[in-house]
């Protein structure tokens, strides 16, 4: 069901070993891309999101890298290039939480947070751009959070990590839109996959739910099926966006 037009396309997915961003993977894998599954530590399992697209008839392999590093994000790019000639999308979805009260939160968990979520996306996106900008076409889509937009107890670091990456977002996109490439983020709500929702007690999930008007959790599925409409051609005009993927709970 290849719709958004991906065919020959090559895209880059940071953290792409599980949960959103395999399935991000995937799905662009689907629409004809070639994908670049990275991961920092969990090589077997982005093997095993290489093979089910193989298995599946289209195109990827495994990229490892720390995104935080800059020889590493670097590399990373080279990488890209080195096995396709060419990087169309970037997916800077590779993320981490270290959730403390802020009184409790040492500058380790703040730095390391902000390390991953921001200076990663903001150096794979650094080492991206040229390339985008020479072939004047591109698509950088970033996974923010609704916890950037409206904050969350115990989730300082996080928070701040993604609500900075909502502002990288508008100013890139603004440095960029006359070289025909779009920069977005999407902000997704509680998604169930296989993470932060799998390790909530009961009660905190039906807390959560109370307060989602579609009184459902969203999936992986329904964060991918924004990154694809973004890095389709019918988008080509939306740039400097926060798309909110959460049942309608930020309103
Ligand atoms: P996850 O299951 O914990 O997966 C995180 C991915 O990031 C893994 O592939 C991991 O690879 C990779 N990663 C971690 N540190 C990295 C680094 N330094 N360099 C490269 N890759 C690294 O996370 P998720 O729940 O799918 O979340 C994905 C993104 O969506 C994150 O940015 C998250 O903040 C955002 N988000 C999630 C939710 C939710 O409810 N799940 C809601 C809103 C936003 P390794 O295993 O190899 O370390």
């Amino acid at each position: 069901m290849a719709a958004a037009g991906l065919e020959g396309q090559v895209a880059l997915v940071t953290g792409a070993s599980r949960g959103i961003g395999a399935v991000i993977a995937r799905r662009l894998a689907q629409e004809g891309a070639s994908v670049a599954v990275n991961y920092q530590s969990s090589e077997e399992a982005a093997r095993q999101v290489v093979q089910s697209i193989t298995d599946g008839g289209g195109e990827a392999a495994v990229m490892a890298g720390d995104v935080s590093q800059e020889d590493s994000a670097n590399t990373l790019v080279k990488q890209v290039l080195e096995q396709w000639g060419r990087i169309d999308i970037l997916v800077n979805n590779a993320g981490i939480t270290r959730d403390r009260l802020l009184l409790r939160m040492t500058p380790e968990d703040w730095d390391r947070v902000l390390e991953v979520n921001l200076r990663g996306a903001f150096l794979c996106t650094k080492y991206v751009m040229p390339h985008l900008i020479r072939r004047r076409q591109g698509r950088v889509v970033n996974i923010s959070s609704v916890v950037g937009l409206g904050g969350n107890p115990g989730q300082a670091n996080y928070a701040a990590s993604k609500a900075g990456l909502i502002g990288f977002t508008k100013a890139v996109a603004r440095e960029v839109a006359s070289r025909n490439i779009t920069v977005n983020a999407l902000a997704p709500g509680f998604i169930d996959s296989g993470g932060m929702v799998d390790q909530m007690t009961e009660e905190a999930r039906n807390l959560a739910l109370s307060r989602i008007p579609m009184a459902r959790f969203g999936s992986a599925d329904d964060v991918a099926e924004g990154v694809v409409f973004l890095c389709s051609p019918g988008a080509a005009y939306i740039t400097g966006q926060v798309l909110t993927i959460d049942g309608g709970m930020v309103g």
